[in-house]
């Protein structure tokens, strides 16, 4: 294991050890990080098994590996690292070891369980009720311009239960079908209810919103909150904040799988689209920033006005930013 280390550490120039000593983390040469410092792939000394948590490469062939990087280092690697792993050992293997070795990637096995609001009912369904509550909040649904269809899609919902009455309830599933949050936003915004929203209360750095909907092989819009999916594409999906971070699952899901991001925060957030976009681009993504400069908020759009800025958005580009720095010199 030492004489691993040291050749590893001798012949690559950026590399970190974990705590234990056993996985040392470097750059990956599959996903190819722009910045050679960000050491997303980690090697275990010990069982020459490799793993990036970012684009989700694994192997036990660490010559293989090494070779991606240089041709010389992975015939110079090959005697000192044999897996003991056998082939068909492999998966079971991997994941024992990922879950207790890596330690960024022990984040992501952590699963909050959480309920869906007491009473919840789907909205769709509810078009003739004679509830007055309810009847408002599908009123309210409609005037923001909800049909059938996103209704169906984004299984809206609400419950007469006295915690969530007259509150439009936005369920968000996992890609199984399984709830991992929700948002219930007051219909009655101007009167003194205390709160405007009442969210899922989970850590959201792994939740992906209505990851069930998402197909990653076409663009994807990111919104900021669930209120704004409301009125994009149906390929869509929010950060629950304005931010989007490389531990953050759904960073990793886009970089893993490629996919094209269109973007759309509120105005005020338009310096962080900026720097989402510059991270994301960094991995190689395709980023369109839609301009909403200017106008309202996502949430308060007409679908009508989104799709006309969807259009019209400008890919990213990073030279261009560089170039406007320049220019205010
Ligand atoms: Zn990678």
């Amino acid at each position: 294991m030492e004489k691993r280390l040291e050749f590893l550490q001798d012949n690559i120039r950026n590399t970190l050890l974990s705590k234990d000593g056993y996985n040392l983390s470097i750059w990956c040469p599959f996903c190819k990080h722009s910045n050679k410092r960000k050491l997303k792939l980690a090697i275990h000394l010990e069982k020459c098994l490799y793993h990036c948590w970012l684009c989700d490469k694994k192997g036990s062939n660490v010559p293989y590996l090494l070779s991606k990087i240089s041709k010389s280092l992975g015939e110079a690697s090959k005697s000192l690292f044999k897996s003991k792993v056998k082939n068909n050992d492999f998966n079971i293997n991997i994941n024992a070891l990922l879950n207790n070795d890596f330690t960024l990637i022990d984040d992501n096995v952590v699963e909050n369980k959480i309920e869906i609001p007491e009473g919840f009912r789907l909205l769709a369904n509810a078009f003739n009720s004679k509830n007055p509550d309810i009847r408002d909040v599908f009123k309210y649904t409609v005037k923001r311009g909800i049909n059938k269809h996103k209704m169906w899609l984004l299984k809206l919902g609400y419950s007469t239960n006295s915690e969530y009455n007259r509150c439009l309830i936005i369920p968000s599933l996992d890609k199984f079908g399984k709830i991992n949050y929700y948002t219930a936003r007051k219909i009655d915004v101007d009167t003194n209810c205390g709160y405007k929203y009442k969210n899922a209360n989970v850590p959201k750095k792994n939740i992906i919103f209505n990851e069930l909907n998402i197909d990653w092989n076409i663009p994807l819009t990111l919104v900021e909150g669930p209120l704004d999916l409301l009125k994009t594409n149906d390929n869509a999906t929010c950060l629950l904040g304005s931010s989007l971070t490389e531990d953050m699952r759904l960073f990793q899901e886009i970089v893993k799988n490629k996919t094209v991001v269109n973007l759309a925060l509120d105005e005020d957030a338009y310096y962080k689209a900026t720097n989402i976009a510059k991270l994301l681009s960094d991995y190689d993504i395709t980023v369109n920033i839609l301009d909403t400069r200017g106008s309202e908020d996502v949430g308060d759009m007409t679908r009508e006005y989104f799709n006309s800025i969807l259009e019209k958005a400008k890919q990213f580009n990073k030279e261009d930013v560089l170039l406007n720095k320049i220019k205010q010199l």
